[in-house]
């Protein structure tokens, strides 16, 4: 199997169209062209770790503040979780410890594996590593399920006029970490799984120069 940059060419990242190596920029939708984005794993790294701090106070700080006439009580993700499983809402807890625990935190073990493994110079089972980088962006939009959850819940208390739900501090850093730990997976430029890509039963083979490369 041979790669783009081996045969001298390469994709425009905007619409796919393929030009020779070394064309500044592409002659279709006039998006700058790359063989190998150049700060790719730099930026990965920089906004994984950003998330992964924003991630720390989301799991501290309140998530879900419940005001009654008497009483105000603050909860955490996992505290709020405990809470509502208390109250016989198995499914709605599942969800909510699922989108803000299990989710999240596989997010960042698999993208701090992906570009692991890429910085090591030597993959295999590159076409795996594209599923789970797939798995990893499609999760993505998925991930601010446990915010709805809190919308779902406040709506729901409103009703009652005896306590009143607000999200707590930790909502906003909640939201900050996803979006960071998106920003990260897009910056994860996939090609550079195929370069080093090791075939089954061979060793891996340095970079060919490329005109293209920046
Ligand atoms: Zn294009």
């Amino acid at each position: 199997m041979s790669t783009a940059r081996e045969m001298g060419l390469v994709t425009c990242t905007a619409c796919a169209r393929v030009w020779p190596a070394g064309t500044p920029e592409c002659g279709r939708c006039g998006h700058r062209l790359q063989s190998r984005h150049a700060g790719s794993l730099q930026m990965v790294w920089a906004f994984w770790l950003t998330g992964l701090l924003c991630y720390i106070p989301a799991n501290i700080y309140p998530m879900l503040v419940t005001s009654t006439l008497v009483s105000t009580e603050a909860n955490t993700i996992v505290g709020g979780a405990v809470e509502i499983a208390r109250h016989g809402e198995i499914a709605i807890a599942a969800i909510v410890l699922i989108a803000s625990v299990i989710i999240p935190v596989a997010k960042f073990i698999a993208i701090a594996y992906l570009a692991v493994s890429v910085q090591r110079g030597r993959v295999h089972g590159a076409h795996g590593k594209m599923h789970l980088y797939e798995i990893v962006e499609f999760i993505g939009r998925w991930s601010m399920i446990d915010v709805f959850v809190v919308a779902i819940l406040s709506a729901l208390v409103q009703l009652s006029v005896v306590a009143s739900i607000h999200p707590g501090s930790a909502a906003l850093t909640f939201a900050l970490s996803v979006i960071f730990t998106m920003l990260s997976a897009r910056s994860f430029d996939t090609r550079l799984i195929w370069d080093a890509h090791v075939p089954h039963g061979q060793t891996a083979a340095p970079l060919p120069p490329s005109p293209g490369t920046e």
